[in-house]
């Protein structure tokens, strides 16, 4: 049992007040897991119920709290059944309204509020076929004891956790998790950029005071949200600055300058680089001649040709005697990198193996052989590669593509497989991704790396025409669709892959490809999900890379680089469920031939303003870039890195669109100290060391404390 007075940032949230085994449990499922964490879950929203009004009072178009009475549930489907709808009709003394849901568990609804029941009811009043409606209505059972008039937050939930509860408890613990803040302020007052002690900004956003700036709360932009943003920017700045420098002081081999295994490579390749694919790899060679690790992430569009650059840059490298591995993120990917590369290695003498999950033990034992006699130059494969057995005799350089995948621990890993120490050095390191990170967000997660930018396409491709299809044009889609059939080419159709229905899509595939069988009787449909065993899907893509299969039906699987330049037609279900990035990585999958390429996606009805916002910008433009921006301001930076796998630092309530302001007023500021002090050894920068290294030392692999 750990005393009251001990607690501590990294203290398990079970020794909170109020907070049992099982609870914690479900807040483990929102990422909270220590007494930190429960201080950093800042509420999504605010409830203002300083004011009820009567149902017939509201007004339209605002967001507003009512209390009405349960008077009757209605499900129906939409859709052909593909779909449901629940429209539950609440009342209060003088009239109506009815609250709709597109996505509901109608017996735990039934049960929590049931017909009769008192409910407290929050959203933006909006007037449908004559009544007042809400769609997706936060809701509270309502009891007299919440007749105060406050401004309540409303805490992100899961499934089993109510918000009274979350409620509950940051009220019970709040004075003495707010003792858990360290007085870091010192920082931001020098600046003067906001003058809020990092306490007092907790303690307001977890219990504003009556006349607190809703609208400022709401949109996370009161001054106390800006002073924890400005925190949470500030350490990490703070931590990436001296990660450079502590990467710079390290050393790497240097090369002889011969580059006749790339020139004798380059007369090779059956075109011609473009002038971006030139310069990256002008850059990685200037990056050689430093006689420190490179850092180099190659940020390029889907088919913008990354991995011929890759292989080229590798080649110098090779020609010295070192080793290199390439990593990527699926068994697909790892053989396809790894068929086409072995096509070019071989005249060039230069040994090429494949190493992933399904390399049988036999061979993997003969693999491993030759790599620790230093027979194999090249090796590609999966996080096979860093598993402990893997020992390179002397690993000169590490390449990871698709690098959104792998995260900076795994990053490490791989790179710490280095050598048996012939030559004394660190390996260099490329990381190529297809996301292109906007300027602001790579700087700030990505301090350390320099970028190497492939923007322009190679010649000859055509722009891809996308457009939105309905559901109940699925049939004049697929009769579009039989005309590139007809001309010999090839169609993909994606279905979406959300965790929590597994099932369900996998079942919507079946059932498509099954459908899409009688559709385009006269080709072969093939099917690929995500249940399949590594070896299946490989003899899967394979035969749709022979053409024996003209139209693939398949799960998210094939998401991620695959290159198959004779297909055309990317078909996307359910494409109002996909982000962004991910519908371009989609589409990036045809348009890789001359030939005219086309991007369809289906989508459903009742879409929000978002999902419609998304789709019209995939028809609006091809630009990953652009594409990547828009993501970023709908998503937040935490999401569209999707960090929290990734283990890329991720902000709590930072959003580096935002607040960009504040990003760039810590930046400074994080400049400014370590110019004075750039091991932070003065007294007075102490606190800032201790809480920089807490925060950050592992994530950043930073050494000393
Ligand atoms: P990505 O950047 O998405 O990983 P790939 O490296 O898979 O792209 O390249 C996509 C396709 O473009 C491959 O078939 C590759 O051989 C081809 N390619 C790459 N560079 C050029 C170029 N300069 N001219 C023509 N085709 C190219
Ligand atoms: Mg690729």
């Amino acid at each position: 049992m750990v005393s009251e007075h001990k607690l501590l940032p990294s203290t398990p949230i079970q020794y909170l007040k109020g907070v049992g085994p099982n609870l914690a449990l479900r807040f483990k499922k929102k990422n909270i897991e220590t007494a930190w964490d429960m201080l950093f879950n800042i509420p999504m929203r605010y409830l203002d119920r300083r004011e009820l009004s009567a149902i017939k009072n509201l007004r339209v178009g605002e967001e507003q709290s009512f209390v009405a009475t349960i008077q009757s549930y209605h499900a129906s489907s939409l859709n052909r059944g593909r779909r449901k709808l629940m429209e539950v009709l609440v009342q209060d003394e003088q009239d109506q309204l009815k609250l709709t849901f597109f996505q509901f568990n109608e017996k735990w609804m039934k049960q929590r509020f049931p017909v009769g029941g008192k409910v407290l009811i929050f959203g933006e009043i909006r007037l449908w076929h004559g009544i007042k409606n809400v769609v997706h209505p936060e809701m509270e059972p309502w009891d007299d004891e919440d007749l105060t008039s406050r401004i309540v937050p409303l805490y992100s939930l899961t499934e089993g956790l109510y918000q009274k509860t979350v409620r509950n408890i940051m009220t019970k613990n709040l004075h003495q998790l707010l003792e858990l803040v360290e007085d870091d302020s010192r920082t931001v007052r020098e600046e003067g950029a906001v003058q809020i002690s990092l306490k007092d900004a907790f303690h307001y956003i977890h219990a504003p005071p009556v006349d607190a700036d809703l609208e400022l709360l709401n949109n996370s932009r009161s001054p106390y949200h800006q002073r924890i943003v400005y925190d949470e920017f500030f350490f990490l700045q703070l931590g990436l600055r001296i990660r450079r420098y502590q990467q710079a002081a390290k050393t790497s081999f240097t090369l002889n300058h011969n580059n006749s295994l790339l020139y004798e490579a380059l007369s090779q390749v059956p075109f011609e680089l473009t002038g971006d694919q030139q310069k990256a790899l002008e850059e990685i060679g200037q990056d050689y001649m430093t006689g420190r690790p490179m850092n180099r992430m190659m940020q390029g569009d889907v088919g913008s040709g990354k991995t011929i650059v890759a292989f080229l840059s590798a080649l110098s490298i090779i020609q010295e005697g070192y080793q290199v591995a390439m990593m990527a993120p699926t068994e697909i990917l790892a053989e396809q990198h790894y068929r086409n590369l072995q096509l070019m290695g071989d005249p060039l003498g230069v040994t090429v193996r494949l190493l992933t999950g399904s390399t049988k033990a036999k061979e993997r034992v003969l693999l491993l052989e030759e790599l620790i006699a230093g027979k194999i130059d090249l090796l590609i494969g999966t996080h096979a590669l860093i598993t402990p057995d893997v020992l390179f005799k002397e690993l000169g350089y590490v390449i990871i593509d698709e690098q959104h995948r792998f995260g900076v621990l795994q990053r490490a890993q791989l790179k710490n497989k280095s050598h048996l120490g012939i030559r004394d050095s660190a390996p260099h390191l490329l990381i190529m991704t297809a996301t292109p990170i906007p300027r602001s967000l790579s700087m700030c997660v990505y301090g350390d790396l320099d970028i190497s930018i492939i923007k322009e396409m190679p010649k000859g491709r055509k722009a891809i025409i996308t457009k939105v299809f309905r559901e109940a044009n699925h049939d004049a889609m697929c009769q579009e669709i039989e005309k590139e059939l007809e001309q010999g080419r090839q169609a993909y159709f994606v279905y979406p892959l959300v965790e929590e229905s597994e099932k369900m899509d996998l079942k919507d595939a079946t059932l498509m490809h099954k459908k899409l069988s009688t559709v385009f009787k006269k080709y072969k449909v093939g099917l690929l999900h995500g249940r399949m065993k590594g070896k299946e899907k490989d003899a899967i893509m394979q035969q749709f890379k022979n053409k024996e299969l003209h139209v693939l039906v398949s799960t998210t699987v094939v998401e991620v680089g695959v290159d198959v330049p004779n297909s055309t037609v990317m078909v996307v279900e359910h494409a109002e469920r996909f982000g962004l990035s991910q519908l371009h990585q989609l589409r990036g999958r045809v348009g890789r031939g001359a030939d005219q390429s086309y991007c369809y996606l289906v989508a459903q009805y009742a879409q929000s303003e978002e999902s419609r916002f998304r789709l019209k910008t995939m028809e609006r433009t091809n630009d990953g870039f652009i594409i990547a921006e828009e993501d970023l301001k709908l998503r937040g930076p935490g999401e569209f890195l999707g960090t929290r796998q990734s283990g890329m630092p991720d902000f709590r309530i930072a959003h580096i669109v935002r607040d960009s302001n504040l990003l760039k007023a810590s930046q400074k500021r994080a400049e400014e100290i370590l110019s004075e002090d750039p091991n932070l050894s003065l007294d007075k920068n102490l606190m800032i060391r201790k809480i920089m290294h807490d925060r950050w030392g592992q994530r950043l692999e930073l050494s000393g404390v």
